[in-house]
């Protein structure tokens, strides 16, 4: 097999990943950033523009991890930089209400009008975490339904068969998760309702919540069959259990309204509470949960449900974020859907004109490459059949596209992230890369 992270290595950032190593834990704040299931060098990035990112060592990369999602509009976009220098040169924080708090919810809320109350925090982890404490704190029940291949940040009841980062590392869940929180989670296939109505079956009166993603982007790009979401919805109702719709991921990404905007909205349902993220902060730590009155009102101070934060609402990460959501119109949606489309064609017909058996599933402007025949002819629904990909053929594929100067998730389980700036240069930089990545992939031999 051939050695494409040795053949590669830049010097500058091999210099600082051994650095960073003697300092962090895998020289990372974030695990999946250690390039651990590809191998080779993370490329230490030192500044980015438009659809561009680039290294240490002075290279430029066509960037399709986006800050893993917050970039819709491509990286240092003039508006929102100019808001946030603004906001930063009339101070950094203040620890009491700010104008631009409301203004961001009041933005959030005309996007979604399912919700009527915004409490916002510094990260998706945090808006899905205090979500949980919300479900349990007005149910008076324990237990949460989450489903495997989902991930909802680091929260300690939602670890469990989680994607992103956990699936890349192939972990069952995290160390230090007690026992008796571990109990209290139920953990069922993703878009299985029979195995939904099963649980609530045996145990639907101790179920405070169910927390699903709106749509799955952390197995993998995994859309819900049609039906799904709303019958989470329809079942949880009737047992007086709350649905958590997580967008911290697709949220304000896939569409105006986020995933909700597209399927809810349509169908005439909502969840109870959604939880944002990402895109909502503007590449700044901003993230949300909103829903009913009635709900979020049962929060401190109004209510006995305890959350706060001493960054919460940090008046330069709101000017990020509302910069971001006033500058993201229908033609920022149009063209993401745009460079979705063209892209996973793109990828497709290179994969194929190498004989590579795969599947690429979209969910709006999200996509993901699973490899292998069981994928291709039958598609991916649920976290097994993700496992059950030809793994070993993504780390080839990824640095071989490095190597053409595009920047993927170091991980077969994430999704690609594009943006509103990348043109027709930076497609066409992807689409150049992209015969010899199908060679490697093609090429790749399964592990012994
Ligand atoms: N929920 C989903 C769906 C996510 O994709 C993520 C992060 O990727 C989170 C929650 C956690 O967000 P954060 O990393 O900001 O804590």
């Amino acid at each position: 097999m051939i050695d494409f992270t040795a053949a590669s290595a830049p010097a500058r950032s091999t210099e600082l990943f051994a650095r960073a190593r003697a300092a962090l834990p895998g020289g990372v704040n974030s695990p999946v950033r250690a390039y651990g299931s590809v191998g080779g060098t993370p490329r230490f990035l030192v500044s980015a523009r438009g659809p561009y990112v680039t290294d240490a060592d002075g290279r430029e990369y066509v960037d399709l991890v986006c800050s893993w999602g917050p970039a819709i509009l491509g990286h240092a976009h003039p508006g929102v930089v100019d808001a946030v220098q603004r906001a930063a040169a009339k101070g950094l924080s203040f620890g009491a209400p700010t104008p631009g708090e409301t203004e961001l919810a009041e933005e959030i809320l005309r996007r979604v009008p399912a919700a009527e109350r915004v409490r916002l925090v510094s990260t998706g982890t945090e808006a899905t975490m205090t979500a949980v404490r919300l479900a349990r704190g007005v149910t008076g029940r324990d237990l949460i339904v989450k489903f495997a291949g989902c991930y909802h940040g680091h929260v300690d009841a939602l670890l469990a068969q989680a994607g992103s980062g956990v699936a890349t590392l192939a972990l069952p869940g995290s160390a230090g998760v007690t026992a008796a929180t571990a109990a209290e989670t139920i953990v069922l296939p993703y878009n299985d309702l029979a195995a939904v109505e099963a649980a609530f079956a045996e145990r639907g009166d101790q179920i405070a919540a169910v927390i699903t993603e709106a749509s799955p982007a952390n197995m993998g790009v995994v859309p819900p069959l049609p039906g799904f979401n709303a019958g989470l919805a329809r079942i949880a109702r009737a047992h007086g259990a709350l649905l958590i719709q997580d967008e911290v991921l697709t949220g304000f990404r896939v569409g105006p309204a986020g995933w909700w905007g597209l399927e809810g909205a349509v169908e005439g349902w909502a969840p109870d509470l959604f939880t944002f993220g990402k895109v909502v902060g503007g590449g700044l730590p901003v993230a949300a949960i909103a829903g009913s009155a009635v709900l979020m009102e049962q929060l401190a101070p109004l209510g006995p449900i305890y959350q706060a934060g001493t960054l919460s609402g940090n008046p330069v990460a709101t000017a990020a974020g509302l910069a971001t959501l006033r500058a993201a119109g229908p033609e920022v949606y149009a063209r993401l859907d745009d460079v979705a489309a063209r892209l996973s064609a793109a990828v497709s017909a290179a994969l194929s004109a190498e004989g590579v058996a795969h599947r690429i599933q979209r969910a709006g402007n999200l996509f993901s490459v699973f490899f292998g025949p069981d994928a291709s002819s039958a598609g991916v629904r649920d976290f097994a059949a993700a496992q059950a990909q030809e793994v070993y053929r993504h780390a080839p594929f990824f640095h071989a596209m490095l190597a053409g100067g595009v920047n993927l998730p170091p991980s077969v389980f994430e999704a690609w992230f594009v943006s509103a700036a990348h043109d027709d240069t930076a497609l066409d930089r992807i689409v150049s890369a992209l015969p010899s990545a199908a060679r490697a992939a093609a090429a790749a031999d399964p592990p012994t």
